[in-house]
């Protein structure tokens, strides 16, 4: 079993008044890109999970957190400055991509909200990744660094603003399959998940082609 380590804050970046990505040392805690890690601060006796967001070879931990209002945990990262410290244990989950990736395979990546945090972790580390991310927001503040996506891989879905796609992630797939062939890989809030596993389940997409995260 790993052992709990300390990590000392080098920034954290707001991109809406409730969302921020928290960046730590890395002090040489081994992931793969999918992996979570179990985070508190020291002393404070509440610990959750969160994906990394970066990548396997950046050289800190980056960590895409949306603040809870009343939450037990995120109110006290939000107000962590550079500098402090978190307890960081794991890595966790098997939600990884194959290794080695099959010749030809072609991944679809669904996410809502801070679910993109293994989507940005795989594709910082396997630049040549074919894939598409569909991204269920808000609005355009969410899409947070859609810029480190190629704009064709990536497939924002806005709930609140026409600012592209307007509706879920599960309207854009029913009216724009892509194919059984794909890897789907699913990660947000499970009423998501569990409406688009149906919905692939019915396009024909067989259940050893869906890996989900649940977040919450
Ligand atoms: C495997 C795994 C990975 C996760 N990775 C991330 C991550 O990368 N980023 C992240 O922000 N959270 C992530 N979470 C959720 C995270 O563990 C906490 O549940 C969340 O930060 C709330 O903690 P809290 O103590 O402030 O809230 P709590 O006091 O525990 O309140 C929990 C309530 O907050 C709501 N909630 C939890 N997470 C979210 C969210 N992301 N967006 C909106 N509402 C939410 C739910 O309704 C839940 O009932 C992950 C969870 C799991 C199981």
């Amino acid at each position: 079993m790993n052992p709990r380590t300390q990590h000392r804050i080098l920034d954290l970046h707001w991109y809406t008044p409730a969302s921020f990505r928290l960046r730590l040392e890395r002090k040489g805690f081994p992931f793969k890109a999918g992996q979570n890690i179990n985070m508190g601060i020291p002393g404070g006796g509440i610990n959750r999970e969160y994906t990394v967001y970066s990548g396997e070879h950046d050289d800190f931990i980056d960590i895409l957190v949306r603040q809870v209002q009343g939450g037990s945990l995120t109110p006290r990262l939000a107000a962590l400055k550079p500098g402090d410290i978190v307890e960081v244990h794991g890595p966790y989950s098997r939600f990884m991509l194959p290794d080695p990736i099959p010749s030809g395979a072609r991944f679809v990546f669904v996410a809502t909200g801070t679910g993109v945090a293994p989507f940005h972790s795989m594709v910082k580390t396997l630049p040549k990744l074919d894939y598409l991310l569909v991204h269920g927001v808000r609005q355009k503040d969410e899409t947070y660094d859609a810029g480190d996506y190629p704009a064709e891989r990536y497939l924002p879905c806005f709930t609140r603003e026409d600012a592209g796609f307007r509706g879920r992630v599960t309207d854009y797939l029913r009216a724009h399959p892509q194919g059984a062939d794909a890897w789907y890989y699913v990660c947000g809030n499970r009423a998501m998940i569990n409406d688009l596993y149906d919905l692939l389940r019915a396009q024909g997409v067989g259940g050893d082609h869906i890996m989900t995260e649940v977040f919450f």
